[in-house]
């Protein structure tokens, strides 16, 4: 998954003293826009999904230096405020030796080699930890961007001394990063998956039955609302399997693996345009993992052997 990057870690204790160096890079956006390097010279890059499937991913991501940014002209007026006022340069978090910053600022910069390209980019280009690095900036760049006035009185919030929130210097509203709790759920029935496809122009790829948790219930209630709502399934045996910070969202993915009833199933028509059983045979036959999300993560250990309801048996 893309938060997978051992043997590098991502450390995003807060820390607003930190200072950039020369070779600190630099994140900044324009919209869903992202300045950065994307070049093909030196790939493939063969990354793990589970079990023996993996992906070649053929373009390197890189990121502008504060040096570079600061040549750009990023600071001009004199130095970057360190969490104060735009532009503000805030340090985000480090990913391996690396101390990455945030650039706050509406300009965009003009620095020979970078280009502002769609967030999307992340899904195929390596080094993972650029690629996980990439959309965890894009996660906070958005909060940062919608948390600039107290939404009880007005004021302009500030950046906390202590921890990574925003703060009402008047009435002392705090606002920490939002993070939407989801569920990704494996509905299994003896030898078969239960794959769903999303009701939406463009959306081929196989899914899962996934939804946000609701105010008063707990994430396991969530699991069962939305398989009933998604595809009318009863299920039972919910069990706990990996989770995965999704920035694209906001959201802290929560997977589950659990066993339907039966294999009486439909999709809602609403959300889902379909939803069909699969034998591991036929996931062979039609499946392209990726390594990016849970998702894929699930159906592809579930084609590999790796789980199957057995997992849900405690
Ligand atoms: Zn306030």
């Amino acid at each position: 998954m893309i938060q997978d990057i051992a043997p590098k870690s991502l450390n995003n204790q807060y820390d607003p003293a930190k200072k950039p160096c020369a070779s600190s890079p630099v994140f900044h956006f324009q919209g869903k826009k992202l300045l950065c390097s994307v070049r093909t010279e030196r790939g493939p890059v063969e990354v793990n999904v589970s079990g023996p499937s993996s992906v070649k991913l053929t373009k390197e991501i890189s990121f502008p230096t504060y040096e570079q940014a600061a040549a750009a002209g990023a600071f001009k007026g004199g130095e970057p405020s360190v969490n104060g006022p735009v532009p503000d340069l805030s340090f985000i978090f480090s990913v391996g030796d690396d101390d990455c910053f945030l650039l706050r600022s509406g300009d965009a910069l003009e620095i020979p080699g970078f280009t502002y390209e769609e967030i999307g980019v992340y899904r195929d280009t390596f080094p993972v930890e650029n690629a996980y690095a990439a959309v965890t900036a894009f996660h906070l760049n958005n909060w940062y961007e919608s948390e600039r006035f107290c939404g009880h009185c007005g004021t302009p919030l500030v950046h906390d001394g202590v921890e990574r929130m925003m703060r009402c210097p008047k009435c002392g509203n705090m606002i920490f990063p939002r993070i939407n709790p989801c569920v990704i759920v494996g509905i299994m029935h003896e030898d078969k998956i239960l794959c769903t496809q999303y009701n939406r122009p463009g959306s081929g790829r196989f899914a899962l039955v996934a939804g946000f948790c609701e105010i008063g219930e707990t994430i396991e209630d969530t699991v069962r609302r939305e398989v009933m709502e998604e595809v009318g399934v009863r299920v039972k045996n919910i069990t706990f399997y990996k989770s995965q910070p999704w920035a694209m969202s906001s959201s802290l993915l929560c997977g589950f693996l659990c066993e339907a009833e039966s294999e009486d199933a439909h999709a809602d028509g609403v959300e889902l345009a379909s939803a069909r059983w699969f034998t591991r045979d036929e996931l062979k036959e039609c499946y392209t993992p990726s390594h990016v999300a849970l998702t894929s993560n699930i159906i592809t250990a579930f084609m590999n052997g790796e789980i199957g309801p057995e997992n849900c048996r405690r």
